[in-house]
């Protein structure tokens, strides 16, 4: 048994704010094969953090569509909209520690890096705020990318503090992601390159909730024939789950693997022959995958 700190677990962390379609279940994919082929344990995370932005029933389609696909998890759900006193005790760390302030600036007030107008700072302006952490000037965050290779962001020079409690009290996905993150022990991120630029901030964050960095893989994210990520602004179709072992198949073809014999007939035959095949090395380069 491998020790708790060695031990693999992933996870895939979907906002309910649609159905899935094709893009997110490569990324779903992706992170359950590399879990799998690792002899680790795989997670789903609702972020079920931001309502005016879910639509509902999406959470349970989610997770449906998930065993459809037969990508099973291995521990409860972990629902973010049950997790405020974490976030909470993770926003008292931080202030107790000096790393908050309250801001009241409205969107045309910041820069246009989202800074805060700096005033707010000086002075402890009336509620509603919301409440920032500000970025040490120096703080570059670097990380070893599995598929995008070696990362170095020096954030700290142009961004100035951002935002981890919003204005309407809701808790912002930075904080959220990584409260959770080192929560459930999270080891290896696998997600979609239209998160690389908020690993920066979540590198800062973990610094200064002193938990973990866990190793991150940014996958190249779907396109349409647009060049636009597949995404629920653009209408991407919710995946079909009548054709799951088809949206498996051409998952797995986009994500550079070799086709599974044709005589896998179920997801659970389809996803035994992908797992021991997957090849990391063949996903391919960049950070879109267009249509085939
Ligand atoms: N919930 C985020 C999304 O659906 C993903 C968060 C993550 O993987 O860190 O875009």
């Amino acid at each position: 048994m491998p020790s708790a700190d060695t031990a693999y677990r992933g996870r895939f962390a979907p906002s309910p704010t649609g159905p899935l379609h094709q893009g997110s279940l490569v990324a779903a994919l992706a992170s359950y094969l590399e879990a799998r082929r690792a002899g680790g344990t795989w997670l789903v995370r609702m972020e079920d953090l931001d309502p005016p932005r879910e639509q509902p029933g999406a959470a349970d389609a989610i997770l449906r569509s998930l065993e459809a696909h037969g990508l099973y998890w291995d521990e409860p759900v972990l629902w973010q909209s049950q997790r405020s006193a974490a976030y909470l005790a993770a926003l008292n760390q931080l202030q107790a520690q000096g790393h908050l302030f309250a801001c009241s600036c409205s969107r045309a007030r910041t820069d246009s890096a989202g800074n805060c107008c700096g005033d707010c700072r000086e002075q402890t302006p009336p509620p509603p705020v919301a409440l920032r952490v500000p970025v040490a000037p120096q703080f570059a965050a670097q990380w070893q990318d599995r598929w995008q290779g070696p990362q170095h962001w020096p954030i700290g020079r142009a961004l100035q503090d951002f935002v981890v409690r919003r204005k309407d009290q809701l808790f912002a996905y930075q904080l959220a992601v990584v409260v959770d993150d080192a929560e459930q022990r999270i080891s290896h991120i696998v997600r979609g390159s239209d998160l690389l630029d908020s690993t920066p901030r979540q590198l800062w964050l973990q610094s200064l909730l002193h938990v973990p960095q866990p190793h991150y893989g940014h996958l190249p994210v779907l396109t349409n024939r647009q060049g636009q990520k597949l995404s629920k602004q653009n209408h991407a179709p919710a995946l079909d789950d009548g054709r799951a072992t088809h949206n498996l198949r051409s998952a797995l073809d986009a994500l550079g693997q070799p086709p599974p014999p044709p005589d896998c007939a179920s997801v659970t035959e389809l996803l035994a022959a992908a797992c021991r095949h997957w090849d990391a090395t063949r996903v391919p380069a960049g950070l879109t995958l267009a249509p085939r």
